[in-house]
């Protein structure tokens, strides 16, 4: 019997969750193959990869650097495109089976919602698309029947606990490891560095979800997230701090009874069950074992050292553009965090401050989020020190 293997496209396949769907693919190459790569600027990560797994196409989002990487390339059946509206068309192309979009922030936004219109399944690591447009999303994904299968972690966990029920939720509760500065206070982080802010306990992961982690806004973009994917109201979400990371995430269900789904913490583990879905697949991943974690805690998150979880909360009850404006702010203010151009609490301010200096629409034109996003980005650049 011949078995179709999933052709995969991966955008963003020099990043974090990029590399380590890489390492699955490799791991599950009888099931799975790759057709396209993408990339920002790494052309040099992005040239390795492409000579090792042999894929369809490759992009590199910053055109600036096509000439090194066709270059590189040349003597080898690997087809070379740049620019972002390369990414936009490479994912139509009728080959690919599903789509990954692991490329970070708002840049992955299009790319996705090109592949929803081109019926692609989508692995979705990219939580930054359903904060800015997850109504739109949500409504594309339902009008074309294209799938989309969570990649974080609680979103899969969540998935994985609705498999066979996905009506009777109550509440959903995600969990939060806390990272690095859990349980400290404001005259503590007040100081704190990029370097400290970067030390995530049980995860390692790009910069940007690294720091965002540390303010707490990923637990707030995961909400909104959350939102969209499982259709949810704003008071259904709620966030809860577990430390040790095993418990990914639970459902709540309205005759009271909740599920947890548990597991090492390991990304591996949501992409291939992104890629795998509805199936299973064995593997040899290393295994939970009680008597490593004897302790299991919870305690509720502290929003007044960490003020970002409102915002985001804030944002998602408000609706319309407001989220996509929370999020711009937050890219921004990140970026010049990771700069050393402002420090902890600056980070919320720019956030609060463009959250109301922006008008925000209720709108599913997609192009009054382009707007929004380039104004709120536009505005939160004018708040930073020069
Ligand atoms: P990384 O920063 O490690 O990687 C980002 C990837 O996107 C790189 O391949 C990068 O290319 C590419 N990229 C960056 N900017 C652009 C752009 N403007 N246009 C096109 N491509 C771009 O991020 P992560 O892998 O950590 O995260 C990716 C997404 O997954 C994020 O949305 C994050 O929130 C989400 N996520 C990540 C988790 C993790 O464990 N890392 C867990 C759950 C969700 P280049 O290398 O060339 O710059
Ligand atoms: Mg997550």
């Amino acid at each position: 019997m011949i078995i179709m293997k999933k052709r995969i496209a991966i955008l963003g396949s020099t990043g974090s969750i990029g590399t380590q769907s890489l390492e699955v693919i490799s791991k599950f190459s009888d099931i799975f193959e790759v057709e396209v790569l993408t990339a920002h600027n790494n052309v040099q990560l992005l040239t390795e990869q492409a000579k090792i797994f042999r894929p369809n196409a490759v992009v590199i989002a910053n055109k600036e650097k096509f000439g090194v990487l066709a270059d590189a390339l040349k003597s080898y059946p690997v087809k070379v495109y740049a620019g972002h509206e390369a990414v936009e068309q490479i994912v139509t192309m009728d080959t690919i089976d599903i789509v990954l979009a692991a490329m970070v922030g708002y840049s992955g936004l299009m790319p996705t919602i090109s592949a929803i219109n081109a019926g692609k399944t989508i692995a979705l690591a990219n939580k930054e698309t359903l904060v800015v447009a997850g109504e739109i999303i949500a409504r594309m994904a339902s009008e074309t029947n294209v799938r989309i299968i969570p990649v974080d972690s609680e979103h899969s966990a969540i998935f994985q606990c609705l498999v066979g029920e996905p009506d009777a939720v109550e509440k959903i509760y995600l969990t939060a490891s806390g990272g690095p500065f859990r349980g400290k206070k404001r005259q503590y982080l007040e100081h704190v560095t990029k370097k400290e802010a970067l030390r995530h306990p049980n995860w390692t992961m790009g910069a940007k979800i690294t720091i965002d982690s540390a303010t707490l806004m990923n637990k707030g973009l995961e909400a909104i997230e959350a939102r969209w994917m499982f259709n949810l109201h704003p008071s259904q979400i709620e966030v809860v701090i577990h430390p040790q990371s095993i418990i990914h995430s639970l459902v709540q269900f309205t005759d009271g009874s909740v599920k947890a789904q548990m597991g090492l913490p390991d990304m591996k583990l949501p992409i291939l069950y992104a890629f795998s879905y509805p199936e299973r697949i064995k593997s040899d991943f290393p295994r939970f074992r009680f008597t490593d974690y004897p302790e299991f805690n919870f305690e509720l998150p502290d929003l007044d050292s960490f003020p970002n979880l409102l915002l985001a909360y804030e944002a998602m009850k408000t609706g319309g553009t407001m989220p996509c404006i929370m999020n711009a702010s937050n890219e921004i203010a990140v970026e010049a965090f990771l700069k050393d151009r402002i420090g902890f609490y600056d980070i919320s301010s720019v956030i609060q401050k463009t959250m109301e200096k922006i008008r925000f629409v209720k709108s599913m034109d997609i192009f009054d989020y382009r707007d929004a996003d380039r104004e709120a980005r536009a505005y939160a650049e004018s708040l930073l020190p020069t």
